[in-house]
């Protein structure tokens, strides 16, 4: 049988797969099934794959049968959760794909203030139970993104000034290892491998469920966008650096160049016009936030200013609708330690070449309680960066995309005499000189050590891969 682009499922015998689906409570799809076209579809629209098979797993049993299965069979594994990751390393072509989106399961304690999540959760499914309570973890900015890839590279979000990394968050986790065996890691349970699930990624195991800590928060909050024609980016980005030199770690902040959208809260006189932004999010009392964001208020002529008290929850779906499934998207990011002149005017020359009607990228303020944790308590890198470039070219279609790409390596190249680090959950595939300056050369020496223990035969390689005897 071929599935498709001569991608054989013959490879694993009738028998065997038979076998799985007897192990597995869940789904198990293949090629030709109903449901295979749309399981082996990953946000990313450029990402197109055909796995020989997809465990949709309900449960910590289902994982372990299914990696038992891909020992036995020798077939490459691909570990998918919210299926977010950019350069699409949760989908293999002819593997089999051990995807965890069915499992949906949250507990909040509101005493304890922790909160247990599985891991097929969006952070949008997590915010809902958590604000419940008036309680969150800090994770992204964009409520369809998975928790479990985006907690195992670190997590940095609207929250993360205040309270600190979703990694900081982390109390422990359930892990499958790559011999199909249960195991938890926390501060006192496995802590070696605790410190490595915190931004060393799918590295060593699929976990299936996280535990967290959790903070008080809202549910109001002052948060949104305030809009300024792009021209005015040398001049706002100047003051902004130093007006933010002075905020509070409640606020959190992130610039946005693009041409404005066609959404409801845009009047149409602005659609399509090149339009910078600065995107506020304050996590404290509602007052107190409304005066410290007073003076960006005051810089120069916004042509829109969405930023006022609103619900968290309204605040953390506001990108969704610009982050659209299915769209194409390449993206190279870096950090930078301060958005000196030369920074601002390579990104505001480039920002005013942007094409497509869809690119948006985002500059992250860094800072407050991430770097406030010492780099070597867990393995994510980066916690004294100044801000993060994230430059993402986005099209509907593969129209227009390889022209959008170029403009991205060009800005990113324009920027390299600046750059200090990178994120590992904004990495492409980029190869391993890449993989090993995100996490710096003594945390990669601890990396591979550590999958050497954990996965010495680096059966889990569909990620940010830590080789285990990489030279
Ligand atoms: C629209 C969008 C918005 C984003 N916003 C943010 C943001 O605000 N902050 C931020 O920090 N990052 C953000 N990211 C980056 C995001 O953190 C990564 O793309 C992350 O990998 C997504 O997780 P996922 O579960 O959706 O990914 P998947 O594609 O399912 O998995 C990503 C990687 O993690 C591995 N993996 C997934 N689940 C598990 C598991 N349970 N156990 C072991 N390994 C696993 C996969 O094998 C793969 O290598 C964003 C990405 C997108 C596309």
């Amino acid at each position: 049988m071929v599935a498709s682009q001569g991608v054989k499922v013959s490879t694993v015998e009738k028998g065997a797969v038979k076998d799985l689906r007897a192990n597995v409570r869940g789904e198990v799809v293949a090629p030709g099934d109903g449901a295979y076209e749309g399981a082996r579809r990953v946000w990313n629209g450029s990402i197109d794959r055909y796995p020989a098979l997809i465990a949709r797993c309900t449960g910590a049993a289902d994982i372990m049968a299914a990696v038992k299965f891909a020992r036995r069979t020798g077939l490459p594994v691909a570990v998918r959760s919210g299926g977010h990751s950019f350069p699409g390393l949760s989908v293999c072509d002819g593997g089999l794909v051990i995807d965890l989106s069915l499992m949906k399961g949250i507990r909040v304690d509101p005493y304890k203030r922790t909160a247990r999540a599985q891991a097929g959760v969006l952070l949008g499914e997590l915010d809902r139970e958590t604000q419940q309570f008036g309680l969150a973890v800090p994770a992204g900015i964009v409520t369809h993104t998975g928790l479990a890839g985006l907690t195992l590279g670190g997590g940095i979000g609207w929250l993360m000034r205040k309270f600190g990394l979703t990694i900081d968050q982390l109390l422990s986790v359930d892990l499958i290892t790559a011999d199909g065996e249960f195991v938890k890691a926390s501060e006192r349970e496995n802590a070696d491998l605790f410190w490595g699930v915190r931004g060393g990624g799918g590295n060593f195991g699929i976990v299936t469920e996280f535990e967290f800590r959790l903070n008080p928060l809202g549910p109001n909050v002052v948060a949104g966008p305030i809009f300024w024609p792009m021209e005015e980016s040398p001049r706002l980005l100047r003051f902004y650096r130093d007006w933010i030199k002075e905020a509070p770690e409640e606020l959190m902040t992130i610039v946005v160049h693009r041409k404005a959208p066609p959404l409801p809260f845009v009047p149409p006189e602005l659609h399509g016009k090149p339009v910078v932004s600065v995107v506020c999010c304050y996590a404290g009392p509602i007052e107190e936030g409304q005066e410290v964001v007073r003076p960006l208020k005051s810089f120069g002529s916004p042509v829109l200013d969405l930023c006022e008290p609103k619900p968290f929850l309204v605040h953390q779906a506001m990108l969704d609708p610009s982050f659209k499934h299915g769209w194409w998207y390449y993206v190279r990011a870096c950090d930078v330690a301060e958005l000196t002149d030369e920074v601002i005017d390579i990104t505001a020359d480039h920002a005013m070449r942007i094409k497509s009607p869809m690119t948006a990228f985002p500059i992250w303020q860094m800072g407050g309680a991430v770097a406030r944790v010492g780099e070597n308590e867990t393995a994510f890198n980066g916690r004294t960066a100044g801000y993060t470039f994230n430059i993402t070219a986005m099209t509907e279609t593969a129209e227009g995309f390889d022209e959008e790409r170029e403009w991205v390596r060009s800005f990113w190249s324009a920027l390299a005499p600046y750059h200090t680090s990178v994120y590992v959950n904004f990495l492409m595939e980029e190869g391993e000189e890449r993989i090993r300056q995100a996490y710096g050369p003594a945390k990669y020496e601890r990396l591979k050590a550590l999958k050497r223990k954990y996965d010495p035969t680096n059966f889990f390689r569909m990620n940010q891969n830590i080789k285990p005897n990489a030279k």
